[in-house]
């Protein structure tokens, strides 16, 4: 039997500047005192929007702003590796930060010459935050005595080809995780993985989209039977709403797996969406924590919480398109219509937010994120080219001025007249509702409106619903 494992992941903010990587290093060295420690680390905060808008910049043929983003990314490292270790080891660690940025520089020089950024190559080079910042931490925790290795997530999680969007093959990385990252736990090493990259089974690297150094914690908990994952970030835990939006927000100390993820899916930026899918099969606990304030307790996520009542928290997503289709005539099969449209959106690998769809009126809608409107809209155009061009079919609609809420609880279910409530909470802010959607689970409420009414429409379901802090009122 392998002895238990504590999965420790370090958001971008809680290794962004040399103060917080010393915290990190702190909050490590505690637990690996106790137990067995695996670290998966992202990118110093704003680095992956540096090294992305440097790609951009080289296939604009921008060289000036190449040069500048390198050298910039190479000074604050630098200064890093100066502030945090000890004079002996910093010749070393700056040459391997140097040949790090090389081969992001190399990449981005050729997209310099090539004028585009093939998606295989921008994976390539967007994980150079990761494995800077992995070294950083790894060499911190080697300096105040505890042995630590630093492990790219490449070496350690096998994804398929989706390049910017991978996903795991998760027994080939149980497999792979226990040849590159065992034998250092045995050994008493505390193994520094980089969050966000993978690769595939031929050693293409790959990564599994932005933010999505929560997935790889997810994924190498997963592949390691961890008994705990605790993902330290920047606020103190799974709150009632975006604290942008809704100030008075209020921490949650308890969530179940499938309300971080309805959460999540629905624009809580502080897990990424896939996170607890591997997680919750195996029944891993996770505890989101904040790093600026360790002795906080943080939001516990697991399978049960005892009975709460009502909508426990309300999230939004700004950046999403409503697509419309719709008959012209009652010619063609609504069901068949949309479930060719679903189709063509799977194979285009976009993911529909929310459907909603009128029988009376031959006519659906669906929601997709602002990044995929173009893939999904080529893929639609393709299926239903015939019906379009002969004018079965209307022109396809694109609604790019919508945004997404979503009111999400366990305790939903069975709480008569909850839907109205909040409906009507919305309509006395004279916020028009364009859709509504309520999964089959009953978990989530998911309304679109107005993209300039969402941060009023989540306000005052927030206050509804009795969630903020200063609010005593029950919630059901
Ligand atoms: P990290 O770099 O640690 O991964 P992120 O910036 O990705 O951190 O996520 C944390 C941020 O998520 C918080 O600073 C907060 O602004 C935002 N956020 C949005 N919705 C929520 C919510 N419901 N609860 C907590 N944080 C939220
Ligand atoms: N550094 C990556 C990003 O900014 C991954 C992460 O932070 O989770 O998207
Ligand atoms: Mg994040």
């Amino acid at each position: 039997m392998s002895q238990p494992v504590l999965v420790m992941k370090f958001g971008g903010t809680s290794v962004g500047s040399p103060e917080a990587i010393a915290r990190a290093a702190r909050l490590i060295r505690e637990q690996a005192r106790r137990r067995r420690v695996a670290v998966v680390a992202s990118a110093m905060s704003q680095v992956t929007n540096r090294l992305l808008a440097t790609l951009d910049a080289g296939a604009r043929g921008d060289s000036a702003t190449v040069e500048a983003n390198l050298a910039r990314l190479r000074d604050k490292h630098f200064a890093a590796c100066s502030d945090l270790l000890p004079p002996e080891r910093q010749a070393a660690v700056r040459a391997r930060m140097a040949a790090i940025l090389q081969d992001f520089g190399r990449i981005a020089k050729g997209m310099l010459l090539l004028r585009e950024r093939p998606p295989r190559s921008v994976d390539e080079a967007a994980p150079t935050g990761e494995l800077l910042a992995a070294r950083l931490v790894s060499e911190v925790l080697c300096a105040e005595g505890v042995e630590s290795v630093a492990v790219s997530g490449a070496d350690v999680i096998v994804t398929d080809a989706v390049f910017g969007s991978a996903a795991p093959f998760l027994d080939e990385t149980a497999t792979k995780a226990e040849e590159a990252l065992r034998p250092l736990l045995d050994a008493g090493k505390v193994p520094v993985v980089t969050g966000y990259n993978g690769s595939t089974r031929d050693g293409v690297p790959t990564t599994l989209g932005r933010g999505g150094s929560d997935y790889s914690a997810a994924i190498v908990a997963a592949a390691l039977g961890a008994d705990a994952l605790w993902i330290w970030t920047d606020v103190d835990g799974i709150l009632s709403g975006d604290p942008r939006i809704a100030p008075d927000a209020r921490l949650l100390s308890e969530v179940t797996y499938n309300e971080a993820a309805e959460l999540a899916f629905n624009g809580a930026k502080v897990l990424h969406p896939r996170t607890l899918a591997p997680l919750a099969e195996m029944g891993i606990p996770v505890r989101i924590k904040n790093s600026f304030r360790p002795d906080r307790s943080g939001t516990r996520i697991s399978g049960q919480v005892g009975g709460r009542e009502g909508v426990r928290a309300v999230t939004s997503l700004s950046d999403v398109v409503l697509i419309s289709i719709e008959a012209a005539n009652s010619t063609l099969s609504g069901a068949q219509l949309m479930s060719r449209a679903l189709a063509a959106a799977a194979r285009a690998k976009v993911e529909v937010l929310l459907l909603t769809r009128s029988s009376f009126r031959q006519n659906f809608c669906m929601l997709v994120h602002g990044g995929d409107v173009e893939t999904v809209l080529e893929s639609l155009r393709g299926e239903l080219a015939l019906e379009l061009a002969h004018g079965y079919l209307r022109p396809i609609g694109v609604d790019r001025s919508v945004g997404l809420l979503a009111a999400v609880g366990e305790g939903m279910r069975g709480t008569p007249g909850l839907a109205g409530r909040l409906f009507t909470a919305i309509s006395k802010e004279n916020v028009n509702i364009i859709a509504i959607a309520q999964g089959s689970s009953e978990l989530t409420i998911a309304i679109v409106v107005n993209q300039n009414d969402l941060r009023t429409a989540v306000s005052a379901i927030h206050s509804e619903c009795g969630l903020g802090r200063r609010t005593e009122r029950a919630i059901a």
